[in-house]
């Protein structure tokens, strides 16, 4: 597997691209902004995109979809249903922070927990970790979490946005993401990546 960390936009989210290193198949994660800039990445590490992913329906997260596809060509956009609100309306979320994104296509499937995603050979596994927002996803790759926003090196993800729910986002760290492995590899939406042993010990948030 390899894992190549674009961060982008105003907002700083980490997109990612997790793929396999044999087949160069790549699933592209959070591709928030900057779509140019993700589709150079992916040139220049000669990976062949499969599938688009957003955690979650923030604009953050969404808002180079529409762009990115344009230029990978019409590869599927995958997002869990639970955050189609949020998908439809992330123009007018963006407009709130004084922001401009284009319009995010609506998803072409819906991803659910415990669903499994083929990566060439790599098996990811999806978890409905809802809190953040309520169609909140974390990605499960060998030794190696995406938590979107649930989970951030010594922080967790607000839930004073719509849909949020901060009971339902510390059992979502605690029964989801705290029983893998502590030496798993954390990839947050945002900022430095940690592990789950230290997040465990060390979260002033939510302790394991
Ligand atoms: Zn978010
Ligand atoms: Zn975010």
């Amino acid at each position: 597997m390899r894992i190549e960390t674009i961060p982008v936009g105003p907002l700083q989210v980490n997109c990612y691209l997790i793929a396999d290193a044999d087949s160069g198949r790549t699933l592209v994660v959070d591709p928030g902004e900057d779509a140019g800039r993700i589709a150079a990445e992916i040139r220049r590490a000669g990976f062949e995109p499969c599938a688009l992913l957003a955690t979650h329906g923030h604009f953050d997260h969404v808002g180079a979809v529409a762009p990115l596809r344009r230029l990978l060509g019409e590869i599927p956009f995958l997002a869990h249903r639970d955050d189609l609100f949020l998908i439809d309306s992330c123009r007018q979320a963006a407009a709130r922070w004084h922001l401009e994104v284009e319009d995010c296509p609506a998803p072409d499937s819906f991803i659910e927990d415990g669903q499994v995603l083929e990566v060439g050979s790599l098996r990811i596994e999806v978890r409905h970790t809802p809190g953040h927002s309520p169609g909140g996803v974390s990605l499960v790759a060998p030794g190696h979490l995406f938590p979107g926003d649930t989970l951030f090196h010594r922080s967790v993800g607000r839930t004073d946005f719509r849909g949020g729910d901060p009971e339902q986002l510390a059992r979502s760290i605690r029964e989801r993401l705290y029983s893998l492995a502590d030496a798993t590899v954390v990839h947050p939406g945002h900022g430095p990546t940690t592990t789950i042993g230290e997040e465990k010990l060390e979260n002033p948030f939510v302790r394991g």
